[in-house]
């Protein structure tokens, strides 16, 4: 713990973690080692854990980066949290991410943007971007982070870990600050696709609070780490690296590990998806649209942060709205809500809807035929800070090739795949991605890449 500690202090212009709880570690490690000295230690006991700023911890802060709840303090901790301690796990503190995981560089947090380790210069991506630095800067063993459209996947490929999106409903929702419901995952970031795979195995499995959270057994993820590889059908997707949207450092690095995969006797071969070019809109509709919704709770009444300015109820939302959400939390709200307004609900949202169910029924036909899809996580590596923040579509686009994985709520993982030429170098990420509820397939491939 004091290790971390140190760390974290001696990294504090990461702006990784927005509060640590030092003594109160302290105190449960010592705890700690008396279990381990009597036998009754659990099974992450000592492991040292940040969590994103979106995870409710009984009687700490939750503030999602925003500062509509500046004075909120969690009621309850969250299922996936609770299971971490009841195997012993330390909680070191609170992780820096974008408003309401609304983002791709962590760049609209309330707390000011987190900063990549290889380089101070370059986001560390988003929207979990303090969870990824935190664990590439070596600041906490695992981190704990949310994936609505790539936030885990994304920030690990910029700072070269390992960040796993579970299937949807794996992992239960229960304490994860809503953003949009039905893409939501909570997944977990690590050094090594051993370490996410004991901390699936951990947080996975029903759970009452939770009426979207699967009943199918989890699986035995950290021993089928371990499995001897068999040869696969493996699809990329032929975009990721040919097209050129792609940078050829990450185009180039994708070609070699699929020759290698080849070398290791896996059959690999191209695909297109029909739907591509539809992807990004049909995220961007449906995520605002629940975003809209799940977001009209924070009303200056229930929650943190009231104007002092208003003179009556509306004045009072409006004002505690206005000053309490960011820019790109308060453009996705307004988005949202124009897709679901009475005019625009049938072409939009609507459509959205059947676009989605069409990727479903063309992923299903694809992975009766393939057992794993790649292509790179991210089509640029980390830029730079304030590069994109005046044109919200070109970030957008740069979850071109992580949203496919929520809009059909499948698993997949991004796993570290070199270095560009830049100076200094910027790590690369390859996604894997597998049909749903097929985590010791996704978890075996990564493995055998590492
Ligand atoms: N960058 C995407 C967005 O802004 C993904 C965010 C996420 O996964 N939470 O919506």
């Amino acid at each position: 713990v004091d290790h971390y500690l140190n760390r974290i202090a001696a990294q504090a212009h990461l702006n990784a973690f927005t509060d640590v709880y030092a003594d109160e570690c302290r105190t449960q490690a010592v705890l700690i080692d008396q279990k381990l000295a009597n036998g009754t230690a659990g099974r992450l006991a000592g492991m040292v854990i940040g969590i994103k700023d979106v995870l409710s911890y009984k009687e700490h802060g939750l503030r999602a980066g925003s500062h509509i709840l500046d004075t909120f303090t969690a009621q309850f901790t969250g299922t996936a949290v609770e299971r971490l301690l009841a195997e012993d796990a330390i909680i070191i503190g609170r992780q820096n991410c974008d408003e309401f995981a609304m983002g791709s560089s962590n760049e609209n947090s309330a707390f000011g943007p987190a900063r990549n380790a290889a380089n101070p210069d370059r986001v560390p991506g988003g929207s979990s971007g303090g969870s990824a630095v935190a664990v590439q800067a070596g600041l906490c063993l695992a981190s704990i982070g949310s994936d609505t459209g790539g936030s885990v996947r994304q920030p690990a490929a910029f700072c070269g870990v390992v960040g796993l999106k579970p299937t949807y409903g794996r992992i239960s929702r229960w304490g994860l600050v809503a953003y949009a419901s039905s893409f939501d995952c909570i997944g977990p970031i690590a050094n090594t696709v051993d370490d996410v795979a004991l901390l699936l195995e951990i947080m996975a499995g029903p759970d009452e609070f939770d009426s979207t959270v699967s009943t199918q057994p989890v699986g035995a993820y950290s021993q089928a780490v371990h499995a001897p590889g068999k040869p696969l059908k493996i699809a990329y997707l032929r975009e990721g690296i040919d097209s050129d949207g792609v940078e050829p450092a990450i185009r180039d690095a994708t070609r070699q590990t699929l020759d290698q995969l080849r070398a290791a006797g896996h059959q690999v071969e191209p695909v297109d998806i029909s739907l591509l070019k539809y992807l990004l809109p049909t995220y961007y509709i449906l995520t605002t649209a629940e975003a809209s919704s799940n977001l009209s709770r924070f009303d200056g009444v229930r929650y943190g942060y009231r104007s002092p300015d208003s003179t009556d109820l509306i004045s009072m939302y409006k004002r505690s709205r206005t000053d309490g959400f960011g820019a790109e939390v308060r453009r996705r709200i307004l988005l949202g809500t124009f897709v679901l307004s009475a005019s625009y609900y049938d072409a939009y949202y609507t459509k959205a809807q059947r676009v989605r169910r069409l990727m479903q029924q063309e992923m299903e036909r694809l992975f009766s035929q393939y057992d794993v899809l790649l292509s790179p996580t991210t089509p640029t590596t980390a830029y730079r800070l304030g590069e994109k923040m005046d044109d919200p579509l070109q970030m957008y686009l740069g979850d071109i090739f992580t949203v496919l994985a929520n809009v059909v709520g499948y698993p997949a993982v991004s796993v570290p795949n070199g270095h560009d030429g830049s100076e200094p170098p910027l790590p690369i990420g390859l996604q894997l991605m597998t049909p749903p509820f097929s985590e010791e397939r996704l978890l075996t491939v990564a493995q055998s890449l590492q």
